[in-house]
């Protein structure tokens, strides 16, 4: 039984890519023109470098070119800036991505409000940011983005319903908020000063766990048949073995919940199917197409 309550997003997320590159192999046969996504990395974060090389692989698999920018991570704001505005009029360049986190020398939000926002696939700019808010059509941050397809696939209206979201980062937990307000739901955000969070979680028709803390979210946090989108990715250690575990016990809340995401295979890989889809929306307009419909993979 438990089974039918797993939201598999390895699934979706295959479901999506393959739409993308069916979407994109017409745009490229209509134009000539191919979709290039831009990634940026600096230094030798390891997980970052896996995100990257993830990333890069991904979107070859689906047609697009993939351009690569690995620097130092003594490179100045100045040169870097550089690197984005040259990206900015790359006519190759309709996507590019500035992998975060950057070092402390640079001030990561003057680079990503320097990326046009027509080619802000990771929906960061604060242009994108106002427009997701005032909801108009905009390209809006992976994760999120793929939470709320996930949480579509069960059910697109939330009227009536109470949304709660533990974390309130700029990548994750407030545009979260903004796409469940957007399907009608009750939405509430704790975070680090919220008092009480277990009591607030109770009452979460559903709640999503976007904070970094490892299995905090326990069966007794949530109410009975909640739906559970699981953001967390953390690598610990248990019995001599590392794994990674969400931010929500999962063992403990499989029971009580009446859906919910694994970790790994639940949000992660929809963050990388949003990323393509994002370029390829973005390549839409740079080559000078109407964007068709794509409710079909929103939805
Ligand atoms: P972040 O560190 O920027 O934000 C964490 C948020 O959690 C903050 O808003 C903070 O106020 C809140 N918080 C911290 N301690 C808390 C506590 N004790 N109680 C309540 N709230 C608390 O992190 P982020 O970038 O939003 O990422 C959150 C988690 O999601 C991380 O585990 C990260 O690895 C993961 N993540 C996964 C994906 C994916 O593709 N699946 C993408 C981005 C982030």
């Amino acid at each position: 039984m438990s089974e039918n309550k797993i939201i598999d997003g390895k699934i979706v997320s295959a479901e999506i890519r393959k739409k993308v590159k069916e979407l994109g192999g017409e745009l490229i046969k209509n134009t000539g023109k191919t979709p290039g996504l831009a990634v940026v990395l600096v230094g030798d974060n390891p997980a970052s470098r896996v995100y990257v090389k993830n990333k890069i692989e991904k979107t070859k698999e689906v047609g697009f070119n993939s351009i690569e920018h690995k620097l130092d991570e003594k490179v100045t704001e100045k040169e870097l800036i550089k690197i984005v505005d040259k990206l900015n009029e790359d006519l190759n360049v309709q996507g590019i991505l500035v992998q975060l986190p950057l070092p402390n020398h640079i001030n990561s939000d003057k680079i990503l409000d320097r990326i046009k926002p027509e080619k802000d696939v990771d929906g960061f700019h604060a242009q994108n940011v106002g427009k997701l808010w005032s909801g108009l059509t905009s390209l809006v941050p992976c994760t999120p983005l793929g939470c709320s397809i996930l949480v579509k696939k069960i059910s697109k209206d939330l009227s009536g319903k109470n949304a709660v979201i533990i974390g309130r980062s700029n990548i994750v937990g407030k545009p979260m908020a903004a796409l469940l307000l957007e399907m009608n739901a009750t939405v509430t955000i704790c975070h680090s000063r919220t008092r009480d969070i277990e009591t607030v979680c109770k009452d979460a028709d559903i709640l999503v766990a976007a904070v970094g803390i490892p299995e905090m979210v326990k069966s007794s946090w949530i109410k009975d048949g909640a739906v559970i989108i699981d953001v967390g990715i953390n690598r610990i250690e248990r019995e001599e073995k590392k794994i990674l575990v969400g931010d929500v016990d999962y063992n403990e809340c499989l029971d009580k919940c009446s859906k919910i995401t694994p970790v790994p295979g639940g949000v992660g890989p929809m963050t990388i199917a949003c990323l393509l889809l994002n370029t390829l929306l973005a390549s839409y307009p740079q080559f000078g197409e109407q964007t068709p419909d794509l409710s079909s993979i929103l939805e």
